[in-house]
């Protein structure tokens, strides 16, 4: 076994990390107090994640792990692990716009299952940033139990008539188009009877945004009598669900990459703020009440860190490691919130502050908990593969 980063790995990160010291700290500081705002259109906050996409796609970072055909990189999922785990450590908000995993807004692999022709219209804008995706799944009555969503596609002329109702989409409010997940077959729901479809945005209805804990503040979306032609079926009829799944299982490395740069952020911002701050005459670092929550959280975060890397690996190896990227969900996104948890406790009333670093990595953890398959949904999946054989 060999755990050392290839050396244009290390090399890209160093660029990375550069560029966001250079291009986006400073728009990012443009903005201080501005991510909080709940206007309904955020404008100076949506213009800046386009200047943001369209600096990364200059510097080549932006959608680097698509493939070249299409204007990536073919970067390696190790490699955009690293970038993702970087732009959370770097603690800018901003950083995580400038890398398109794991934010759904962005392209994925399962763009890259609709005909050539609509890659080159919908996809390749994507992959430059001039056009944005959301990916619509959950429902108001069907969040965990996917299989059980209502909306209904069904066959009408070249295409199909789509009509149904998702909530909690990212990027609702600003998509260019949606991939919406549809039941094209009752019976057979998630053996076969749910579609992908790439749906434009002037087929759908937005609804108002929907603020929550985290700064990811997604929306509502209405599908009436929604009409998209045959070759609008992202993949094939039937295997929606799959692709659903196979999106989410890929995505996971991600999530754990960004828990994890997250969870790293806190620990540096608390170790700097140990040894700065005194109480009772001594820095705080000298007591271990303070330090040793710190020494824990480092125990965490190296488990994290090898969890993460190795399932990234193991994606690139061509594995389907849907065990392993189950258990990096659940790890990293539970314990990157108790060490965020820690964190805030050794910073006193500055934790709490929407002034301080932690109080608002605190928030998103709380919910990368909840998203993309709660964590009971990861304990489900490991514990059906140690007990049903
Ligand atoms: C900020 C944010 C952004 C989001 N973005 C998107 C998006 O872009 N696209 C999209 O499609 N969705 C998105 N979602 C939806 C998200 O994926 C769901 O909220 C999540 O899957 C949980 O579904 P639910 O909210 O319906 O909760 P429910 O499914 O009702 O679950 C409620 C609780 O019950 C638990 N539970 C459910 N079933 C079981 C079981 N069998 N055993 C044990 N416990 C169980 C769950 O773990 C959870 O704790 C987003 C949500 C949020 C909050």
């Amino acid at each position: 076994m060999d755990f050392t980063f290839p050396e244009e790995i290390t090399a890209l990160r160093a660029s990375f990390s550069d560029f966001v010291k250079r291009q986006i700290m400073p728009l990012e500081e443009e903005l201080a107090g501005e991510f909080e705002s709940l206007s309904p259109d955020r404008q100076r906050i949506v213009e800046a994640m386009d200047r943001v996409r369209a600096l990364s796609v200059e510097a080549g970072f932006f959608a680097a792990h698509m493939p070249e055909s299409v204007g990536g990189q073919g970067l390696s999922t190790l490699g955009m692990t690293a970038l993702v785990e970087d732009a959370a450590r770097s603690g800018s908000r901003l950083a995580m716009t400038a890398i398109s995993p794991p934010n759904p807004a962005g392209p994925s692999s399962l763009l890259l299952k609709l005909p050539d022709h609509l890659i080159k219209e919908w996809v390749t804008p994507v992959v430059t940033g001039t056009k944005t995706v959301c990916f619509a799944l959950t429902e108001p009555e069907a969040g965990s139990d996917a299989q059980a969503i209502r909306t209904k596609a069904t066959k009408d002329g070249d295409g199909w008539r789509i009509n149904g109702h998702k909530h909690y989409i990212t990027n609702a409010s600003h998509a260019d188009f949606a991939v919406v997940f549809a039941v094209t077959d009752a019976q057979k729901r998630a053996a076969g009877g749910i579609t992908a479809f790439l749906v434009p945005a002037d087929q759908f209805r937005r609804g108002p945004t929907q603020w929550n804990i985290s700064d990811t503040h997604p929306g509502e979306l209405f599908f009436e009598d929604a009409w998209v032609p045959d070759d609008h079926v992202v993949g094939e009829v039937g295997l929606g669900f799959f692709a659903a799944m196979e999106f989410l299982n890929a995505g996971r490395a991600f999530i754990g990459a960004q828990a994890l740069g997250l969870a790293q952020f806190s620990l540096d911002a608390a170790t700097a703020h140990v040894q700065a701050r005194t109480a009772f005459g001594k820095p705080l670092a000298a007591f271990q009440g303070a330090s040793f929550p710190l020494a824990e959280s480092k125990v965490e975060i190296e488990a994290m860190r090898w969890l993460v890397y190795h399932l990234a690996w193991a994606v690139d190896e061509g594995q389907n490691p849907m065990l392993d990227a189950s258990i990096v969900k659940y790890y990293s996104t539970e314990r990157a919130y108790a060490v965020a948890d820690r964190c805030l406790q050794v910073f006193g009333g500055m934790g709490l502050m929407k002034s301080g670093p932690i109080e608002r990595v605190l928030r998103h953890l709380r919910m990368l908990r909840v998203v993309e398959g709660a964590s009971e949904i990861q304990l489900l999946v490991i514990s059906r593969a140690l007990t049903v054989k």
